[in-house]
């Protein structure tokens, strides 16, 4: 529990407070200054590899003109006029007498007269001076987190004298760490959020992706890759109790981005992907392309498309398409095709042809 029956009985009747109970030289009291609180942000890279912390802060401290003792020079503190120099105030209480610490004195018997007072601290024996300290963040360090520096705070607000003792509290430092644009944690990863294009998602590829370390990492992205896709890059994360040596992963999560047609033709070939992957969603802007939906779309602009238009190949029409865009006839790309498919066939039919008459002439 922190303290005993013997000293809470010597203090309950004799207002003598945890001494040896010997005259006067019995009142010490121990006096605990405040803890300072101080917030320094670093960087996510700082907190990563850890780092050294120039801390300035001020603290209430011994008095530098009076040595902490709150007096002019060669000044002695008088007789307390409260409690005459006892430390302690009776008050009757059904019938008991109580005592209790003097609350001019603090129990100390004596205090500092006003013409006696320290011009600097006011007889307080204590100021406020600014002090400096370092810390080294140890790597790994998260958000938050508290460093505790025992005795660098407030000294307690009071005069140094034979009758306190005093202690300083703690300096504690809240670390913040700043957000990073392309690096966050999760627990002991590293996440980086990578975009990638459609395109990219779709065929495959590679991407350059940043590392904290420093240098860049070549990814390969399998073909059909979909969008929250994680690929894992390990001991390239956040160290783990504090060992540079032992590190989390680095999480890439690839974000695919969608195209965004900004010219007719992009317009047209993104049409014909939709086309090609059979997309009936999909808006499109030619009427041309309602063909491929169903036969009951035409109109009087019904372009009628033979067999060879219809052909599996979708390139042949994409590229039909974009003929549009560049100014050629639509037409002349139909008659070579179809140009090229009747020589085959007239080859074909040639072939057959010469078959059958080699065959007539056996
Ligand atoms: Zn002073
Ligand atoms: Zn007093």
């Amino acid at each position: 529990m922190g303290f005993d029956f013997e000293d809470l009985f010597r203090e309950a009747f004799t207002g003598q407070r945890g001494g040896s109970g010997r005259g006067r030289s019995a009142y010490v009291t121990e006096h605990v200054g405040d803890d300072i609180e101080v917030l320094k942000t670093i960087s996510f890279k700082e907190s990563i590899f850890g780092s050294k912390l120039k801390i300035n802060y001020k603290a209430v401290d011994s008095c530098n003109t009076c040595q902490g003792s709150g007096l002019k020079k060669g000044k002695k503190k008088s007789t307390c006029p409260t409690c005459h120099g006892t430390g302690q105030s009776t008050h009757i209480l059904g019938g008991f007498h109580m005592s209790s610490t003097c609350g001019t004195c603090h129990g100390s018997g004596v205090q500092i007269a006003k013409n006696d007072e320290c011009g600097t601290c006011h007889g307080n024996g204590v100021e406020e001076i600014p002090k400096s300290t370092e810390v080294e963040l140890p790597p790994g360090i998260k958000d938050g987190s508290r460093l505790r520096i025992p005795g660098a705070g407030d000294a307690p607000f009071v005069a140094k004298d034979a009758y306190n003792r005093t202690r300083s509290g703690d300096l504690i430092i809240r670390v913040s760490v700043s957000n990073d644009s392309v690096f966050s944690r999760e627990n002991n990863n590293i996440v980086v959020n990578q975009d990638i294009l459609m395109t990219t998602a779709a065929l495959g590829g590679e991407v350059v992706v940043p590392t904290i370390d420093g240098e860049n990492i070549k990814l390969k992205v399998r073909p059909g890759v979909q969008n929250g896709r994680k690929l894992t890059i390990p001991d390239k994360g956040v160290p783990i109790n504090r060992n540079i040596n032992n590190r989390g992963d680095l999480n890439v999560i690839l974000n695919v981005k969608t195209l965004i047609p900004e010219t007719p033709i992009q317009t047209a070939l993104l049409e014909a992907l939709a086309d090609a992957f059979n997309d009936k969603n999909a808006k499109r802007t030619d009427s041309d392309w309602k063909l491929d939906l169903g036969d009951d779309n035409k109109n009087d602009k019904t372009i009628t498309y033979d067999e060879n238009d219809l052909h599996p190949s979708h390139l042949n029409r994409i590229g039909k398409f974009l003929g549009k865009f560049f100014n050629f006839e639509g037409n002349s790309n139909n008659t070579t095709t179809n140009n090229n498919n009747n020589n085959t066939n007239n080859n074909k039919a040639n072939k057959d042809k010469s078959k059958k008459d080699s065959g007539e002439k056996q």
